[in-house]
């Protein structure tokens, strides 16, 4: 079952349960989960570098539900981390500590002191008052803090601008041209340990070149720190794959890549981490839709419908794009081409615009793909909408993972 949604007879479903049952039951609009295909992909990533040390830190900001950390941590999985907050969920989720990376140019005290007495894995350290400060909490505390410095390679990721982190006049990371002198600095810091190297160039990458074209640097530059006598255990490669948004997009097979990275890192004597957010949840999810009203205005047809940019703000925020399939099928239904557009009063509140997509009525369910990844997370209250309700299926068993909010939800702490 591929990415855990398929017809059967013309009727969709998520694993062996049809989106309409749990749409009569949540409401719309709703995010449904497959936690098949989140635990598939997971495992393409863990099987692939069976034979080399290495921990596979799913990126929590992708899809920070409970539910979702649960299911990863019941699998083995570990955590990137990129705030106090999403620590304080992957405990409460069961995650553990010894396999959490914390990445972020702008930690604060709080959460880095809540880090150390959480005794994580390691800190992916983004600038040298950065550094400094670990070191001090650190110190303060009587214990070392594993840390990685955080280079910025300098390649180019060649996707979506705001999504793009590894160039040299990005915020992330320290230039790989100065990292080696910051090595030499942050050695003489006592309460650091100084063991990894780490990199994350960007996201939703379909040409894994730029991504091998980074190993590549990280390795060398872990060699050229081993042989100035510090030493590196630990490489973190990010994460950044990207998945199928368009049916022609040809998105690289997780399996293929972690393969191409076990045979660059094989007898290398380093521990592997990789990070990856998307590639793990982005296609196990969709945004159920229902329709509102048809309407049309000079030359352009409008579907309206009853999720929006406060759902969904992907299609505004990145122009990018997500397939809408009806949650019936019908060949009677022939197709339109039109723009689906929400309830948000803005123009930019859209999910698709000049799409060919089934002629659809009111009352009529719409499933918006690929809504696993930057999704919910992105989610707001915008136009004082309650965000939605979240559901995690099970091969035929669901279950609502976060409930619909409420309008006492909207005004809580005012
Ligand atoms: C966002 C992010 C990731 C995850 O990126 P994906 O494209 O979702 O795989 C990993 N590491 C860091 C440091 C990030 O900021």
């Amino acid at each position: 079952m591929e990415n855990g949604f398929s017809y059967v007879d013309n009727t969709l479903y998520a694993e062996g349960v049809a989106l309409a049952d749990i749409a009569a039951r949540t409401g719309t609009p709703c995010y449904v989960y497959s936690a098949g295909s989140i635990l598939s992909k997971y495992r393409a990533y863990h099987e692939a570098l069976a034979d080399v040390p290495h921990r596979i830190c799913y990126a929590v900001k992708a899809n920070f539900n409970l539910g979702v950390l649960r299911l990863l941590a019941g699998a083995g999985a570990g955590f990137d981390i990129v705030s106090g907050g999403e620590l304080y969920r992957v405990l409460k989720a069961g995650g553990d500590p010894s396999k959490i990376v914390f990445s972020g140019v702008g930690k604060t005290a709080a959460e880095i002191e809540f880090a150390l007495d959480q005794r994580i894995f390691s800190f992916n350290c983004e600038s040298e008052a950065e550094l400094a400060l670990i070191d001090a909490l650190a110190a303060r505390r009587a214990i070392k803090a594993r840390v990685a410095i955080r280079v910025n390679p300098d390649v180019d990721a060649a996707t979506h601008p705001y999504i793009s982190t590894g160039l040299r006049n990005h915020k992330f990371g320290v230039d790989i041209a100065e990292v080696e002198r910051v090595y030499e600095r942050a050695r003489r810091l006592p309460a650091l340990a100084l063991e990894g190297v780490s990199c994350h160039i960007g996201s939703q990458l379909l040409d894994t070149d730029p991504i091998i074209e980074a190993v590549d640097i990280m390795l060398a530059l872990a060699g050229r720190l081993r042989a100035r006598g510090i030493p590196i255990r630990h490489v973190d490669f990010g994460g950044g794959l990207g998945i199928r948004y368009k049916p022609e997009d040809e998105a690289p097979e997780v399996k293929r890549f972690a393969a191409a990275l076990r045979e660059k890192v094989l007898d290398k004597d380093l521990e592997v981490t990789v990070e990856p957010g998307r590639s793990i949840v982005g296609e196990a999810g969709v945004l159920v839709t229902r329709v509102l009203y048809r309407k049309r205005t000079g030359r352009k047809e409008f579907i309206v419908v009853d999720a929006s940019m406060s759902d969904l703000i992907r299609p505004a925020l990145y122009q990018s794009h997500h397939e809408i399939i009806p949650l019936r099928r019908s060949p009677a239904l022939g197709t339109v081409v039109a723009d689906v557009v929400g309830p948000v009063c803005e123009s930019g509140d859209f999910l698709a615009r000049d799409r060919e997509l089934a002629n659809v009525l009111p009352g009529d369910l719409l499933a918006v793909c690929s809504a696993g990844a930057y999704g919910f997370a992105l989610a707001s209250n915008y136009n004082s909408r309650p965000r939605p309700a979240e559901v995690l299926v099970e091969g035929t068993a669901w279950r609502v993972v976060r409930a619909r909010e409420s309008y006492a939800d909207l005004v809580r702490g005012e």
